[in-house]
């Protein structure tokens, strides 16, 4: 078995280690540490969040940086700040024992003036976000002329993310003679080209295989109609009492939302998304991190760079647009060599993007059932019992105890248990009592088959024909009720076709890939207090005639019959839709579905 030891790591990074309690190296450092101390060389790796690749690349840079010159000698770049923040904190904790050597963190968002100073007043080892490294550059504030080693860190995210050029700009600033070394937790053709264009014959090590996701990941799928989406995530968090997880949704809107909704329904979630300022996001992941919050509901981009050790699952509550991003989402969990669980809530139509994940992730993925109620009960209950029996006795109670005594006095105890165990479990009983199976049935069931038709006869196995309750009447004409529906879905140009509009409804065509997003956005969907009400049409594309069939949907508790507030100002097509206005929940609707434990 290797050890640090053996590595060739000089005596302070390895008291540092120790200090750390690293007792051994992991998969990533056992194959890249010999290597980077070992020849100059380039060295590409592949390797996810989590399996120790900060201190792969750190604790080589640290022996090779000379801390008596003061000039700066490694720059890492990293796609977000708070990876950025990170790794910077580790370098600094693995280099405690290396006298004058500093590190400094350069991220946009706070003071630019202060991080100069901090690198004037000498920083040989330079850990920056591409954006903020560029202004300095640009600005004159940071020289990176005399760097030795350049680390591009999950460069697969700063490509996602779109600093291609950025990247090029700062490497166009660094010596010919460096070394880069670049750490990706996948191998797309972009960071490829990368590697052929500013990288001299690198080495390449693969943690795993290429593209995979970390072995200690356990993947798991849930079949839910499209409309139980929400119910199954409730579900899957109580099936699971000590949850501390991410729960990824394609949308800010969607994000927020969702963590809304679990909030009202009495769970620890918080949303964590691009709309919130960078002060909001701070306080969120702090929370997040001393566990305050136990179900962290965030977008791709928001989440990139989180992280969190212990996240015991990742619940893609949307399966994410590219197929790709499922590796990252799924690297937030089994991290430092722990357990995880990745789970996907999928409906029927969407199943064949699960084993298109499996090619990637060459990991296979296990078909669940959705707990039913009397299975969640179960679990709460035992999870109860183990609470009460591994809770440490509070002594302060002893002197109320006499008294405690009196008022409980005459109970057996195993009426006494089944009391207490009651108090708590009355809340989860009466919730789940006589729920129904969310578990999507199988295609030969009534319900699907009911769903199939509904789909296919109004228009085709592609293409799905939508009844909308807006029409002329709400100030819509083809082209702007086209750009809402695709804005407020968050579809691209040409995914809505075939719009028709009447006086007071319309129709409209969408690819059958879209129609679960389509119904799913507009499910209980209002602006300014009227409901949206949209819905698959009977009727065949383009030969409405007469009432739509939806219209029983008017009779939905809630919608107003009365004109509707559009013609206030219409929608005004891109841009002139007030979001922030208009995209409201209405809390009294929300509260009479409440069905929390809070
Ligand atoms: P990283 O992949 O660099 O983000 O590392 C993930 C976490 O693993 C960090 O909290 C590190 O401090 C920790 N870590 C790194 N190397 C080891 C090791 N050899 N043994 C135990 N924990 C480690």
């Amino acid at each position: 078995m290797s050890t640090f030891d053996t590595l060739g790591l000089d005596a302070p990074l390895i008291q540092a280690i120790q200090d750390l309690g690293f007792t051994k190296p992991s998969e990533v450092q056992q194959k890249a540490i010999p290597i980077l101390l070992g020849e100059e060389t380039d060295l590409v790796a592949l390797a996810q969040t989590g399996t120790g690749k900060t201190a792969a690349f750190g604790f080589p840079l640290i022996q090779k940086i000379d801390p008596s010159r003061k000039h700066t000698q490694g720059l890492i770049l990293s796609p977000t700040r708070e990876l950025c923040l990170q790794i910077t904190n580790e370098i600094k904790l693995y280099a405690k024992y290396i006298p004058g050597l500093h590190t400094v963190a350069i991220y946009g968002g706070a003071s630019i003036t202060e991080q100069a100073s901090q690198i004037k007043r000498g920083a040989q080892i330079v850990v920056a976000t591409p954006g903020r490294m560029k202004d300095m550059i640009n600005r004159g504030l940071i020289n990176i002329t005399q760097i030795d080693y350049c680390i591009l860190d999950e460069a697969d995210e700063m490509l996602n993310m779109g600093f291609y050029e950025d990247i090029q700009d700062i490497l166009s600033n660094t010596p010919k003679e460096k070394r880069t070394w670049l750490f990706s937790a996948t191998m797309p053709k972009e960071v490829s080209v990368i590697a052929k264009k500013f990288m001299n014959q690198p080495v390449e090590i693969t943690v795993g295989s290429k593209n995979s996701g970390a072995s200690t990941i356990v993947h798991e799928y849930y079949v839910a109609g499209s409309r139980d989406r929400y119910q199954a995530l409730k579900r899957l968090a109580d099936a699971h009492p000590e949850i501390f997880s991410v729960v990824f949704c394609r949308t800010k809107r969607d994000c927020q939302k969702v963590a809304e909704n679990l909030i009202e329904d009495g769970y620890n979630a918080a949303a964590l998304h691009g709309d919130l300022s960078q002060n909001q996001r701070d306080l969120v992941m702090s929370s997040f991190r001393k566990k305050q919050i136990q179900m962290l509901v965030a977008t791709d981009v928001a989440a990139r760079g989180i992280d969190v050790d212990d996240i015991t699952h990742v619940i893609n509550y949307q399966l994410p647009d590219e197929i790709e991003t499922y590796t990252h989402r799924s690297g937030r969990t089994g991290r430092a060599g722990k357990e995880g669980v990745s789970m996907v809530i999928v409906t029927r139509s969407e199943l064949r993007k699960i084993s298109h994940i499996e090619k990637i992730i060459q990991q296979k993925f296990t078909l669940k059932n959705i707990p039913t109620g009397m299975e969640i009960c179960e679990i709460q209950l035992f999870a109860l019992a183990n609470k009460i029996k591994n809770t440490e006795i509070n002594h302060d109670v002893d002197e109320y105890l006499p008294k405690i005594n009196e008022v409980l006095d005459g109970l057996t105890k195993e009426e006494l248990i089944k009391k207490i165990v009651s108090v708590e479990f009355g809340r989860f009983y009466n919730y789940y009592n006589k729920t129904r199976d969310l578990n999507a049935s199988e295609p030969s069931d009534r319900g699907d088959r009911a769903e199939r038709s509904e789909g296919y006869s109004s228009s085709n196995a592609d293409s799905v024909r939508y009844f909308i309750n807006v029409g002329s009447r709400d100030g819509f004409n083809w082209g702007t009720l086209k750009d809402f529906i695709r804005d407020t879905v968050g579809l691209g140009k040409d995914d809505v076709y075939k719009v028709d509009v009447k006086d007071s409804f319309s129709f409209f065509n969408s690819d059958t890939t879209a129609k679960d997003i389509i119904l799913e956005t507009f499910h209980e969907f209002k602006v300014d207090g009227r409901f949206i009400n949209v819905e698959v049409s009977t009727e065949g594309p383009g030969n409405f005639k007469g009432k739509p069939k939806g219209k029983r949907d008017f009779d939905r508790p809630g919608f107003k019959k009365s004109k509707p507030s559009f013609d206030k100002g219409g929608y005004q097509g891109k841009g002139g839709f007030d979001k922030k206005k208009k995209f409201e929940f209405d809390p009294a609707k929300k509260s009479k579905r409440r069905q929390g434990f809070g």
